[in-house]
């Protein structure tokens, strides 16, 4: 039965988040937003340690050090992995968007091991977030000429050959990827064709790991937000990688896109988390807005009628009812990937939606202030800048939209495109 409330176990997280977003995050923000491309070692080196403490793995569920042996009569705890995740996510972008991209503790990449990996994949990749060094992991969708059209577009290649893949192509806007592969012992996780000629089906992600030959960062982007996460151009020339490196079957069935759509689970494990990170700016932006307009002297009438409350008043109420609104489909996602229960709609649902109301709180905060709002003298100018990339990663608004109504009306892709 799903719950809506915080699970205990998830608590000691949510306490350690805090203050890691209050102290560690809040004071260094603008220091980053402004020095694009330094890397934050103080929040990465802490949040190392603290990932070790909390069990030494992976933030995502697979990597966490195997736990002693239980008696096979006692009970198992429901899982909750995601939904620890989920909140971790929101909390540390409530510190800031940007730096949480930088957590060393399996991101996107370990989303998709997690999602789609077998045992041993979840052993080899996802548990060397607990040694000894920060190490970072990024996926890589998107090519040149493809973004949204990617899976049925992708150019890069994986050929076989003997007991390896040779992978050859590019991929651009690849957040965390010069973390992954030049800063740490990282990986990232690469989408590929193994069969040009059988469209979608043929795609697959593979796992290439830091230091791995004709694989190089050749581009850092400049951005408009989320500027302390790095947003790398990966080249791939006769990579070679070990044929284990696969997520997924390597076996092509023309007729079906079954192998695809066992690699298409890792959207359903990363929408959410996506939505999760811009709930976090959302509620950082009106938790600021009422602060600094009760420090003026504007205290909401909560309870009253809403024709005897002021615009402002109605404004700020309706901003937080899209907030708590907008989590608890994040709650619902989470909660059904937690449990193995299919969640392709209801994870595309929460991240259209959240990306949707992120963009719309921090414009109307910034609106709202007026020349303060637009002032770098607050952070509510950077986090509008931060909201609009939940709205284009991950899949644009559009593209998810598309997905909901495809899974509501029961229509295929060629029917609803
Ligand atoms: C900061 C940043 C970080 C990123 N990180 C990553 C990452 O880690 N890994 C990765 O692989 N990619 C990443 N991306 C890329 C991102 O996922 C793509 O930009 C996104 O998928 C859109 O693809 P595109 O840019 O090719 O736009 P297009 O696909 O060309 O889309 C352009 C516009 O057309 C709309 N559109 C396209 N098709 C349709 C349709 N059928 N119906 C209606 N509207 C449509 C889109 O919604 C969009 O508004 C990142 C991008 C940015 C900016």
């Amino acid at each position: 039965m799903i719950s809506f409330e915080m699970p205990e176990k998830v608590q000691h997280t949510v306490n350690l988040m805090t203050m890691v977003a209050e102290n560690m995050m809040r004071p260094v923000a603008r220091h980053f937003d402004e020095r694009e491309h330094e890397i934050p070692w103080d929040y990465i080196n802490f949040m190392h340690d603290a990932s070790k403490q909390m069990g030494g793995g992976s933030f995502v569920p697979g990597g966490e050090k195997p736990r002693k042996e239980e008696a096979p009569d006692k009970p198992k705890p429901p899982p909750i992995g995601y939904q620890r995740l989920a909140y971790t996510a929101e909390i540390l972008s409530w510190g800031d968007a940007g730096l949480y991209l930088c957590t060393p503790a399996g991101m996107l990449g370990a989303a998709a091991v997690a999602a789609t990996g077998t045992p041993e994949q979840k052993q080899r990749f996802l548990t060397r977030f607990g040694g000894d060094k920060p190490v970072f992991d990024a996926m890589a969708l998107t090519e040149s000429h493809a973004g949204s059209a990617m899976p049925a577009e992708v150019r890069t290649t994986a050929v076989r050959d003997g007991e390896s893949w040779v992978l050859n192509g590019e991929k651009i806007f690849v957040t965390a990827g010069h973390k992954a592969l030049v800063d740490s012992e990282g990986f990232i996780v690469v989408w590929a064709t193994i069969d040009p000629s059988a469209g979608r089906a043929g795609v697959r992600p593979f796992v290439i790991e830091a230091g791995t030959p004709g694989c190089q960062v050749t581009k850092l982007e400049h951005k408009l937000g989320i500027r302390a996460s790095d947003t790398a151009s990966v080249v791939l020339q006769d990579c070679r990688i070990p044929f284990g490196n696969i997520l997924g079957s390597p076996e092509v069935e023309k007729k079906t896109t079954e192998g695809f759509k066992g690699a298409m689970a890792t959207f359903d494990a990363s929408r959410p988390l996506v939505a999760a990170s811009a709930l976090g700016v959302a509620r950082a932006t009106v938790e600021r807005l009422k602060e600094v307009l009760e420090a003026r002297g504007v205290v909401i009438r909560y309870g009253l009628p809403r024709s005897r409350l002021t615009n402002l008043e109605r404004e700020l109420i309706d901003m937080e009812v899209l907030l708590r609104s907008s989590w608890l489909l994040v709650l619902k996602a989470v909660w059904m990937m937690d449990e193995r229960k299919p969640n392709n709609l209801e994870a595309s649902m929460s991240k259209v939606r959240a990306g949707d109301i992120v963009v719309r709180i921090t414009q109307k905060a910034v609106e709202l202030l007026g020349p303060l709002g637009y002032s770098r003298e607050e952070l509510l100018e950077k986090w509008f800048r931060d909201a609009k990339i939940n709205d284009l990663y991950e899949g644009t608004g559009q593209i998810n939209r598309l997905i909901v109504a495809r899974r509501i009306l029961d229509y295929s892709r060629h029917e609803l495109a």
